[in-house]
């Protein structure tokens, strides 16, 4: 490693990545290559002599640029957004810089200070009930991912609820057969496999949702399942609830399921992976209510808060039960400070053990946007999806499937009356056909049963503009569509 070498590369690659992003309306926005593209166009063994930069970054040109999608092209609506800021890209760039692993306090101390100070400071504009912040003697934690968050907090459910049946006598394998988990069928599938690391995916209880309760989780089913359950010698153990399902951003009534958790000595997680980045503004806020009824809240800043992937926030009221379920403390890590139990350990917060200065890319980006500035990349999306929903309402051949929730917008063209599988063929083919031409990308989703476009507007970078000149493709391609 040389630092004059360093220095010229790294101007170097900031200019690549800039060139790339002045540039990033010239590509297709959905990756148009073929599975295994790339096999033919590279060797099959790494270099044995050290090749240029020059060589290096013409390939990523030429060779790995097509294979590409552009999550953060303006015209990307598709799964959810993944956000990009030139802060979050700073903060992530000293974080790749420093390259400390800040595992323990003592493995590099600011890496630990500085993610309990943003995680209350975006606890606190979250308005979260002070007993989440470490200042209220909860906590947060910065995960890879909303599926680490929730396997996580499953995980500390688990050994609370498996210690209170083993106090009463129970095995541990009859304990772990006696655990019930509860979520809906709009649930994201990460806390399926949360269960399936916990060992308890045989008695995860999948309750279905449909229109009319807009896709949300009814506490009347919820507590009908877990009253059957705990009659049949069950112990009800987890509840997720989520606030902004992935298919349609409905929300969970918090309140009530909250009740329910707390009547039968639940863990309740909460799962916002995307909305609950909105929920900083105050005319959204409303959305947490019952947040107060919570054990684990979980969020992504890496979607929707402007910070550069990966950088899930997990906020617990009592980060003590996690901490017993994830703690070791083998001799090569002992230290003072954790010894004498001033620090928090990180560690003992997560799945592996090595971890990066995650903080640094959250703390730029809260400080280089301000409060304010983040409420208003919230604000002008929703806004713009307004803009869209009521395109959609006036139209005469689209529909929304689902209501509007936060930025997403879930819309179909109405199907014919000759349809015969309920428009399922006609939009799957307009979807293709949109995607194709590479000017924007949405994907889909089913709900009860209706194959549903889902336009999911929070890329950095999106504008009016982008979404006025999606809707002319869609209805394009609707156009030529509805002629054949
Ligand atoms: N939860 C919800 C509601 C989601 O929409 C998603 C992904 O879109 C996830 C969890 C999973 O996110 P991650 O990739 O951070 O695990």
């Amino acid at each position: 490693f040389e630092v004059e070498e360093f220095r010229k590369y790294g101007h170097r690659m900031v200019d690549f990545i800039a060139d790339y992003y002045r540039d990033i309306a010239e590509y297709p926005v959905r990756s148009q290559v073929q599975p295994g593209y790339l096999e033919c166009q590279l060797p099959t063994a790494a270099p044995e002599d050290p090749e240029s930069l020059d060589d290096v970054l013409a390939d990523v040109q030429s060779k790995i640029i097509p294979g590409v999608t552009h999550w953060q092209s303006p015209s990307f609506f598709a799964f959810y957004p993944a956000n990009f800021s030139t802060a979050g890209f700073l903060g992530d760039m000293l974080s790749g810089g420093l390259n400390v692993i800040g595992f323990s306090w003592i493995s590099s101390p600011a890496a630990t200070e500085l993610e309990q100070i943003v995680l209350d400071w975006l606890g606190k504009l979250l308005q979260l009930p002070e007993e989440f912040l470490f200042s209220g003697g909860g906590g947060g934690v910065i995960q890879g991912t909303a599926s680490e968050a929730v396997c996580v907090a499953m995980l500390a459910a688990r050994k609370r609820a498996v210690a209170k049946l083993m106090a009463e006598g129970a095995s541990e394998t009859e304990a772990f057969g006696r655990l019930t988990g509860y979520v809906s069928d709009q649930t994201h599938v990460s806390v399926q496999k949360a269960a399936q690391i916990a060992g308890v995916a045989a008695n995860l209880r999948v309750l279905p949702t449909n229109s009319s309760t807009n896709f949300s989780l009814s506490p009347a089913a919820l507590r009908k399942a877990v009253a059957e359950d705990a009659a049949n010698g069950f112990l009800p153990f987890f509840l997720c609830g989520t606030v902004g399902t992935t298919s349609s951003a409905a929300v969970d009534p918090l309140p009530e399921l909250g009740d329910i958790a707390l009547e039968y000595g639940m863990w309740f997680h909460v799962d916002a992976a995307f909305a609950g980045n909105a929920c900083i503004c105050p005319e959204v806020r409303h959305n947490l209510d019952g947040i107060e009824k919570v054990d684990s809240y979980s969020m992504n800043p890496h979607k929707w808060l402007l910070t550069n992937f990966d950088c899930s926030t997990l906020w617990l009221k009592d980060p003590r039960q996690l901490v017993a379920a994830m703690s070791t403390s083998p001799e090569y890590l002992r230290n003072k400070a954790t010894d004498e139990k001033l620090v928090v350990d990180y560690k003992d917060w997560q799945l592996p053990l090595g971890r990066k200065f995650r903080s640094l890319k959250l703390w730029f980006t809260m400080r280089l946007y301000g409060a304010s500035g983040l409420r208003k990349h919230i604000r002008e999306h929703i806004r713009i999806a307004e803009h869209l929903e009521s395109l959609v309402r006036t139209s005469d051949r689209f529909e929304m499937v689902a209501p509007r929730n936060f930025s997403l917008v879930c819309f179909r063209l109405k199907p014919l009356e000759n349809d015969t599988d309920n428009g399922r063929t006609v939009n799957a083919t307009l979807l293709e056909a949109i995607n194709s031409r590479g000017a924007c990308f949405l994907t889909h989703t089913v709900l009860d049963g209706v194959f549903t476009l889902r336009m999911a507007i929070g890329s950095s970078r999106t504008e009016l503009q982008h979404v006025m000149e999606a809707w002319t493709i869609i209805n394009t391609e609707a156009d030529r569509l509805m002629k054949h």
